[in-house]
């Protein structure tokens, strides 16, 4: 298929370009200590992924670890409520450790093992990556630093604890603002001086070259079998498939098997409170071509032009900027992005479950709110949601919050 003058057929042989590049966005701007460490990387990556000894391991990790595939499932009762479109959900929530992460953790880990690693650093915010590197960390027999801001650590308690008991040294940031960005600082400065014996292992398809093309390969695994698993449900292609957008792992990893197909695809930002800057995290739908973290991409500026503060009501959405392929395929308009707000996506939670017994994380949630207003302006078709987590993360504060719905 060719969209834009881009061939789909032959898209993965050329993006990234062999600098890390989708287009304009991507690359690798870091110190040249930092360089040094991602060649190795990238040249460990490109040697490893085609050996079969690897792709094997994987496969088996994938099955008796993780518990792939996981399946689709047919939402009856919430396609019933929305007219004539036919809604599915490809059911991440049923990973291991209950989302779409431990799928490149898992990748990540593999390769530390094969690069002769023995440790794995990384930062955390929500927590979230932190659990499954943690896992990941204790299935290889790897050792696990985790940066924490010290406010993060209060506020996501049980994930603190499940990191401790999966073994991983949780490492308390209290500088600066003592949240994510100064977390990101602190385990960047650990890897820079002992880049030898560690690999760092980031939590989405963002960073420099190779991380976003790494982890969107991880996790194309998503994509692989639900366009298969959809076929043979259906016997057809859905009419559109939704994920949502925070750096974009999930989405990449759905999106990437659909790319090359007559498929509409839909990436959801989190529109939070609504569309002032500070209120939201939906970077690809409101920001301007920029680099942070060692990237570019299109990003949310502050009057300086720095990285601006975020919010949505999805912690794991909370990001100013996406990986450098969304920016590429929003600029090609292959994919297209659009916003949902903390109220939509909370209506969406409290709907799944109870039309369909199936509580999802509030980032999945903004994907089904999205399939719930696409599937109305549809006369027919399907929709296939990437349902990216569960959400018992989330029930305390939901509750807490909005009370039950
Ligand atoms: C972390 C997380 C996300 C957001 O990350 P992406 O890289 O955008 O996929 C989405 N859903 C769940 C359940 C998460 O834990």
């Amino acid at each position: 298929m060719i969209h834009n003058g881009i061939e789909f057929d032959t898209y993965f042989k050329n993006y990234p370009d062999e600098n890390g590049y989708f287009g304009k966005y991507g690359g690798v701007y870091i110190t040249p200590e930092l360089k040094a460490a991602m060649e190795e990387i990238t040249e460990a990556y490109f040697t490893i992924c085609k050996s079969s000894k690897f792709i094997s391991e994987l496969r088996k990790i994938r099955k008796e670890f993780q518990g792939r595939p996981t399946p689709i499932s047919y939402l009856e009762r919430l396609s019933g409520k929305l007219g004539n479109v036919q809604i599915y959900v490809k059911r991440e929530d049923l990973n291991h450790t209950g989302a779409h992460k431990l799928n490149h953790c898992m990748g990540e880990g593999l390769l530390a093992k094969y690069m002769g690693k023995k440790k794995i650093i990384a930062e955390t915010g929500a927590g979230q990556h932190g659990v499954a590197l943690a896992t990941a960390a204790a299935y290889f027999g790897l050792e696990c630093d985790i940066y924490m801001g010290a406010v993060d650590i209060k506020k996501q308690a049980p994930n603190v604890s499940r990191m401790k008991i999966l073994g991983a040294n949780v490492i308390e940031v209290t500088h600066g603002l003592a949240t994510l960005k100064e977390a990101v600082d602190a385990a960047f400065e650990a890897y820079a001086k002992d880049y030898k014996n560690c690999i760092y292992c980031i939590g989405s398809v963002l960073g420099p070259h190779p991380f976003p093309m790494m982890v969107r390969d991880f996790q194309s695994v998503v994509g692989i079998e639900a366009r298969e698993q959809f076929l043979s449900m259906t016997g057809e292609l859905p009419d559109a498939v939704v994920a949502c957008v925070g750096g974009g792992s999930n989405a990449m990893g759905m999106f990437s098997g659909f790319l090359n197909d007559p498929v509409d695809i839909y990436g959801v930002e989190p529109l939070g409170r609504g569309p002032a800057l500070g209120d939201h995290a939906a970077s690809l739908t409101y920001g301007t071509e920029g680099i942070m973290h060692g990237f570019n991409s299109i990003m949310l500026k502050d009057e300086n032009g720095e990285a601006a503060p975020v919010y949505s009501v999805s912690s794991g959405l909370d990001y100013p900027s996406s990986g450098p392929e969304h920016a590429f395929l929003h600029d090609l308009g292959r994919v297209k992005y659009d916003v949902i707000d903390d109220d939509e996506a909370i209506d969406a939670f409290f709907t799944l479950a109870k039309l369909e017994g199936i509580i999802p994380a509030l980032e999945s949630a903004h994907a089904v709110a999205y399939a719930m207003k696409l599937a109305k302006t549809m006369s027919h078709g399907s929709i296939l949601v990437n349902l990216s987590g569960r959400g018992d993360k989330d029930m305390d504060y939901v509750i807490e919050k909005y009370g039950i719905r």
